[in-house]
């Protein structure tokens, strides 16, 4: 791209773009993102005051995912594309300089291992050039090509010495905080093991470590023995909402067998992980009459975790009831503790008696 940044385009089938030039003069790129440790809380906080000027919600005309036309140019030069990945304008991420805060000078000991300079990368994915569908209308074809995807940029991602959990997400929906409408979804090359990962990490290791068995593993078998919050299901996959979902509508869909993150996820398991994901959608798209605004989220082994992680996507919404959005307010925002308006397994019922 004219700044310099990498762009990757993938196609069902492979052919050359000799039109995809980006002619456009940008300016230099304005990363100034900071990671900083909270010393209290042990988690890394990743300050990008750069991001305020981010476009927000443009005219659709002005959209900078969909392709480029003559005299408007996006921020894909290509007149078309299937799925394409480029690294983000607005990124939190990349060339990162760490600094645990000012205070931790005065505290004694260091922060963890620090992660390197420029060691993170974030990128956007465009699922489709086509700026009016949705994820939930992909289909099962653009669906399996997106995780197709998904699994290059993890392997390719993961390779960088520095990152070491590769956060592959989608929101979607103006109440999420969304500010482009273009189906697309992002991928964060963190330098360090997220908060929810690494205390996911803790738990599974101890648990290992007390009764020799896998947490994920023991976890996963009682939902599907009990069933009563399993919303849908194929040969290779499950879609359950946790006993214990802190979002009104939560679900999590887990592969019927142990892998440890995307590209481990065979052929046939990644045709079937895009037909129940689209069920999924659907039936947030349709319980309430407007569809229901929505974070996905892969869960994938960071680094070091490989060996007993149980790669997972979590789809949540804070949508609690029509016209009604869950906020996270005192409990939530001050100490953590999450009080759910829904009960998990009303919740999984809801979502089976949702009509195809
Ligand atoms: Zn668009």
């Amino acid at each position: 791209m004219a700044d310099g940044r990498e762009i990757l385009y993938f196609d069902a089938v492979q052919h050359t773009r000799p039109d995809s030039i980006d002619v456009r003069q940008l300016p230099d790129r304005n990363v100034n993102s900071e990671i900083r440790f909270d010393r209290l809380l042990g988690e890394w906080v990743v300050i990008a005051a750069h991001r305020q000027t981010r476009t927000q919600l443009p005219d659709r005309t002005q959209c900078p995912l969909c392709p480029s036309r003559p005299g408007s140019p996006t921020e894909i030069p290509a007149s078309d594309y299937e799925v394409v990945v480029f690294e983000n304008r607005f990124a939190a991420l990349p060339g990162v300089s760490t600094h645990s805060s000012a205070l931790a000078d005065h505290v004694a000991g260091s922060a963890p291992t620090s992660p390197t300079e420029k060691s993170g990368r974030s990128e956007v994915v465009c699922f489709s050039s086509e700026h009016d569908t949705t994820s939930a209308q992909l289909g099962v074809e653009r669906t399996r090509m997106v995780i197709d995807v998904l699994a290059e940029r993890t392997t390719a991602l993961r390779a960088m010495p520095a990152v070491s959990q590769v956060f592959c997400f989608e929101n979607f929906g103006a109440e999420i905080g969304v500010t482009l409408s273009h189906p697309h979804g992002q991928i964060y090359a963190l330098p360090f093991t997220s908060p929810r990962a690494a205390k996911i990490e803790a738990n599974a290791r101890r648990y290992r470590d007390e009764h020799n068995r896998n947490l994920f593993g023991d976890m996963f078998a009682a939902e599907r023995d009990s069933g009563v919050r399993v919303v849908c299901a194929n040969d290779e996959w499950t879609a359950f909402v946790p006993t214990a979902a802190r979002w009104p509508y939560e679900v999590l869909l887990f592969p019927n067998r142990r892998v440890a993150d995307i590209p481990e996820l065979d052929d046939h398991a990644r045709t079937r992980f895009a037909e129940l994901y689209l069920d999924v959608l659907g039936r947030f798209e349709r319980r309430f009459d407007e569809p229901m605004p929505y974070i996905a989220a892969w869960n994938q082994a960071p680094k070091g975790a490989e060996d007993f992680w149980w790669l997972h996507l979590q789809i949540f919404s804070i949508r609690r009831a029509p016209g009604k959005l869950k906020y996270l307010a005192g409990a939530e925002s001050g100490m953590g503790v999450f009080i759910s308006d829904t009960t998990p397994e009303n919740v999984a019922a809801e979502l089976r008696a949702v009509t195809p």
